[in-house]
């Protein structure tokens, strides 16, 4: 049996999309929020304007409103995830502004509640528990790797010696280890997770990687505002961010040419775009209509790449 029941889905980039809900104390608020459809239909409107074309409708393969919860993400993530477990090279990624909940998405709140746990911590306990059951003749290995891109540099988290290119392969038993170091440098990394599987009757190896990652936020700095080493960080993000647009954009249209190469973010995740490899996008939304030209420039950056 293969984990592979997402396939119906059209060609390899999904995009779903998640709406925060107003944190206590913002109830007085208006919402940008019009309408969420059952078959993932979004409708956004400047509520605090007059006029037709205000409306906007947008399409996902799926929305979750406010009152989605970790699990109910999760369940719909959790078939990609498993993939990895055929081989299959997998990357989830939250896009959208600062505070629209990429790493509630990503990691959650709370690592010390279980239900807050976001996709990567429930993705990482779903790989070393199902690595650890063997499936039919098969037996795996899972390991952890973590990097950070700032400013156009890769360094490696867990690798002290950057000579060594390392990608460790470690038993369940370190689960609770990675979960500690992961709270640790839970900021802007790039989690992979590498799944080798051995078949114990041909010998057959099979790869399968995932990659996790929290992006920087999408919003337009204010070049006048920002100077020195925010301009330049502002500018590497932005530079970035566009960079994997033009990638997606590119697998989506099926172009002959992905420019891959324009980013580290982007060579840092080739092996898990494009090709045979699979691609969830979180499209993370804060429903305020004081965030509305933000959301419309998230939106349009989702409907470019879906
Ligand atoms: P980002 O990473 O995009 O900057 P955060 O994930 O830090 O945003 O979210 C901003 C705030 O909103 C945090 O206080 C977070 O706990 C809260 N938040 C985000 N998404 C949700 C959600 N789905 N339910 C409840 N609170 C959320
Ligand atoms: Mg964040």
């Amino acid at each position: 049996k293969l984990y592979n029941e997402v396939q119906d889905l059209k060609g390899n980039i999904r995009v779903y999309c998640r709406i925060r809900p107003f944190l206590p104390g913002q109830s007085e608020k208006h919402t940008a929020i019009e309408y969420i459809g059952e078959s993932g239909e979004l409708v956004v409107a400047n509520s605090s304007k007059q006029g037709k074309d205000s409306h906007r409708l947008f399409q996902f393969n799926k929305v979750f409103g406010p009152a989605a919860t970790q699990e109910e993400v999760f369940v719909d993530t959790q078939p990609l995830i498993r993939s990895v477990l055929d081989g299959f090279n997998v990357c989830i990624f939250a896009y959208g502004q600062s505070g629209s909940g990429k790493t509630y998405t990503m990691s959650g709140p709370n690592l010390s509640s279980r239900e807050d746990w976001g996709v990567n911590y429930r993705a990482l306990h779903d790989l070393f528990h199902l690595s650890q059951s063997r499936r039919s003749s098969f037996t795996y290995e899972v390991g952890v790797q973590m990097v950070e891109i700032y400013n156009e540099q890769v360094r490696d988290l867990l690798c002290t010696d950057s000579s060594q290119k390392r990608y460790p392969f470690f038993r369940v038993f370190k689960v609770a280890f990675f979960l500690v170091l992961m709270k640790v440098y839970i900021i802007r990394s790039v989690l992979t997770v590498h799944v080798r599987g051995t078949d114990l009757k041909t010998n057959a190896v099979l790869h399968g990687s995932l990659h996790l990652v929290d992006l920087a936020g999408s919003e337009r700095v204010n070049r006048s505002e920002a100077t020195g080493d925010r301009l330049r960080e502002a500018q590497h993000i932005n530079k970035s961010l566009s960079a994997l647009g033009d990638v997606i954009f590119a697998l989506a249209q099926k172009s002959s040419h992905v420019p891959f190469r324009n980013s580290k973010l982007t060579q840092v995740l080739q092996s898990s775009l494009g090709g045979q490899a699979k691609t969830l996008m979180f499209v993370q939304l804060n429903p305020d209509v004081e965030s509305y030209s933000e959301t419309i420039s998230t939106l349009k950056f989702a409907e470019r790449v879906s």
